[in-house]
């Protein structure tokens, strides 16, 4: 069941430097939807997360996250509110054990309690007295999405959770994804994977050069499927 508005991003442009990378970007999710940014390398889905979570501060537009205006907010104030992103790079302290990287964030009111994450993701328990860096590629991607769940975050910007996993470990991350969506999550899934994502997605916006140039429902994927691989192909 889908709420109200969690996130509305009207306009959004971006920079590095000299360089305009996203341009008039506008999207929408709803509390409890599953959206998906699809495009190619470069194409500027990694550059959308960090500007909706602060980290990439040179931008315009307007970002409203439960009502609440973002754009002039630092990232550690976005992340107080109820947002968290999970870099590409699996943000994991590899010396540390599993249960001392869940641990270390800030519990926060309304957090995931580490029994509450053993309880739903049973690997991380069995893994819980090895170092990160002895984990599997998909194991620490799990570990680093439960980390942030610690914050008790409302909405999830996850970028290319799937990506360089054998395929049988990005079933399991899929899992991992749907029982947060069955926990109510809203979540931003930035994928080039595209069977990985029209899996878990309500609804996909495709970018195109720091563009939306569409956006795809669930049930026009199966129709729409060969346009769809066409944005993604190299
Ligand atoms: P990828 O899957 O490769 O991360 P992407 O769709 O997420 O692709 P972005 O990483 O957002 O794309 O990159 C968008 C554009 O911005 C690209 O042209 C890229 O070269 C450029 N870019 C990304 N990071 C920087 C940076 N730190 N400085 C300058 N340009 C950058």
């Amino acid at each position: 069941d889908l709420g109200g508005e969690i996130l509305s991003v009207r306009n959004l442009n971006a920079y590095y430097g000299q360089s305009h990378v996203l341009h008039d970007v506008s999207l929408n999710v709803r509390a409890g939807e599953v959206v998906s940014l699809i495009g190619r390398n470069g194409a500027g889905k990694t550059t959308t997360l960090k500007s909706i979570m602060g980290v990439l501060r040179s931008r315009t537009g307007s970002i409203s996250f439960n009502g609440r205006e973002l754009s002039r907010l630092p990232s550690h104030h976005i992340a107080r509110l109820g947002m968290a992103w999970v870099p590409e790079e699996r943000a994991i302290l590899a010396t540390l054990s599993v249960r001392e990287n869940l641990e270390l964030p800030p519990a926060r009111a309304g957090g995931w309690s580490i029994d509450k994450i053993y309880q739903h993701f049973p690997i991380l328990r069995e893994r819980g007295h090895h170092a990160g860096s002895k984990l599997s590629g998909g194991e620490q991607q799990m570990l680093a999405i439960a980390r942030v769940l610690r914050s008790g975050p409302k909405l999830l910007l996850l970028d290319e959770p799937s990506e360089g996993l054998a395929p049988v470990i990005v079933q399991q991350i899929g899992r991992m994804l749907e029982t947060l969506k069955a926990e109510g999550m809203s979540i931003v899934l930035v994928e080039q994977n595209l069977r990985f994502a029209t899996r878990l997605a309500d609804r996909h916006y495709v970018i195109v050069n720091g563009s939306v140039v569409d956006e795809v429902a669930r049930h026009e994927v199966a129709a729409r499927e060969q346009e769809l691989l066409h944005y993604l192909s190299v």
